[in-house]
């Protein structure tokens, strides 16, 4: 081996290596106390009703989203201003739906950690601030919504304090989204805000419930989580449909693309955890805030626990037959709170860290024994890398590092019988999320 290339490797493993250590020193740094003070705060302004008061200082949403404010300004302090922290709001109309009796500002707290190579690229991690108990228009009794979500949003503000402490390329968004339990306005407002701001979504990742270990049939399980992805992007062209018949692409959106990344990096840099990818959108028959930025073709997926408790979310205050109902404190798990804020912040510092997917990935290899494939490259990348899997596995299991090229055939893989995508490859080896092919080639 050449000297220079030997320094070379040299140094691709040390930074590699510090690049490793960085994602376990965040894993380590995510903490349960303060997870755990917060969800406290949070639960104790009695009701985040999002129709509820907004102008005492102990009670209502008023008081809570102007608390969460003033924790990113206290993290923003200690990094030397590195967030940018600003209300985003929404006037919705009395009427809208059943839900909103009377005109509501629906008013969203945001974070921005300035990417420093690509600040308009954008990661995102969200909770949701409001609450609601079983009648989802009363807005007066208390509804502390402890796991539902207070757990997303404490969640969303302690990965802030972890990641502030590092510089990104990309930029990364911590937002608390109000809204969701009237019928995802906040999300909606936010997607519309950064549609218009022309901000370049890398994905997002929506935290709602995060804190049960406890389910209503008596599993006990603190390992498994959920990630809910829809298949293909809702904004897709009829032409676009059509072609999936015949290239595929039916369980290749970008939301499952970045399902499939979280999957792969908790699962290298958490192996105690179970990550549990499921091939919808969220839950049978029901929603949550990553749908509006799906609704605008972002790539976005749910985080979840897997056992949920009925008698424990959306319910009013109250013991019935012996069962404590509601969303009570008591009933959450902080150390598991801990372990999927961690899978948020080592996903959004690796996807934060990394190029951005290759776009324009044009795919041939029709009767013949090669896969051919071209696409555009990526600004920040220094290689790529083919991925490829079985048609029926979830996951993308082969691989090919090819070098820093915009073209690559193949040989003797047969089109026909396999899955194919490209990443980018960054410095430090940090990989963006697999772009599935968008094009043919004849
Ligand atoms: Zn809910």
């Amino acid at each position: 081996m050449k000297l220079y290339s030997f320094l070379f490797l040299c140094f691709f493993y040390s930074a590699y290596a510090q690049q490793e250590a960085q994602y376990y020193q965040i894993i380590n740094a995510i903490s349960s106390d303060r997870l755990k003070d917060d969800v406290t705060t949070l639960a104790n302004f009695g009701t985040r009703h999002t129709l509820s008061d907004t102008l005492s200082t102990q009670r209502g949403i008023g008081a809570a989203r102007r608390w969460i404010k003033k924790q990113f300004d206290k993290i923003s302090e200690d990094c030397q201003d590195c967030l940018e922290v600003f209300y985003q709001k929404n006037l919705v109309k009395k009427g809208s739906n059943s839900r909103i009796p009377f005109d509501v500002s629906v008013v969203n707290v945001v974070a921005v950690q300035r990417g420093t190579t690509f600040p308009n690229n954008y990661v995102i991690m969200s909770g949701d601030i409001d609450s609601r108990i079983s009648d989802p228009n009363n807005y007066t009794d208390d509804a502390p919504g402890a796991n539902d979500n207070a757990t997303g949003m404490a969640g969303a503000i302690e990965a802030a304090r972890v990641l502030s402490k590092y510089r990104f390329e990309n930029s990364i968004v911590y937002v608390g989204l109000s809204g969701e339990e009237q019928g995802l306005f906040g999300g909606k407002g936010l997607a519309a805000f950064a549609k218009e701001k022309g901000w370049n979504i890398i994905g997002l990742i929506n935290n709602d419930m995060i804190g049960n270990i406890r389910g209503v049939d008596g599993v006990i399980d603190n390992r498994s989580f959920r990630i809910f992805s829809e298949p293909t992007p809702p904004t897709e062209t009829e032409q676009q449909r059509r072609a999936r018949r015949y290239y595929g692409g039916e369980v290749d959106g970008n939301s499952r693309q970045l399902a499939r990344y979280v999957h792969k990096t908790v699962q290298r840099y958490m192996p105690e955890m179970r990550p549990m990818m499921v091939y919808r959108l969220d839950r049978f028959g029901r929603g949550g805030h990553h749908r509006p930025f799906n609704d605008q073709g972002f790539a976005a997926i749910r985080i979840m626990e897997t056992h949920e408790n009925y008698t424990q979310q959306h319910q009013d205050i109250r013991t019935e037959n012996g069962i404590r109902y509601g969303d009570r404190l008591e009933f959450v798990n902080f150390k598991y709170t801990q372990k999927l804020t961690a899978v948020n912040a080592i996903s959004l510092a690796a996807l934060a860290n990394a190029p951005t997917a290759p776009k324009n990935v044009a795919i041939g290899g029709m009767v013949a024994p090669a896969a051919t494939f071209r696409w555009d490259k990526v600004p920040g990348a220094l290689g790529y890398k083919i991925y490829w899997r079985n048609t029926t596995s979830p996951t993308w299991d082969y691989s090919r590092s090819v070098g820093n090229v915009n073209s690559f055939t193949l040989e003797g893989i047969v089109v026909d019988n396999f899955f194919f995508g490209v990443a980018a490859i960054g410095k430090d080896g940090s990989e963006s999320m697999v772009s599935f092919p968008s094009k043919i080639m004849r």
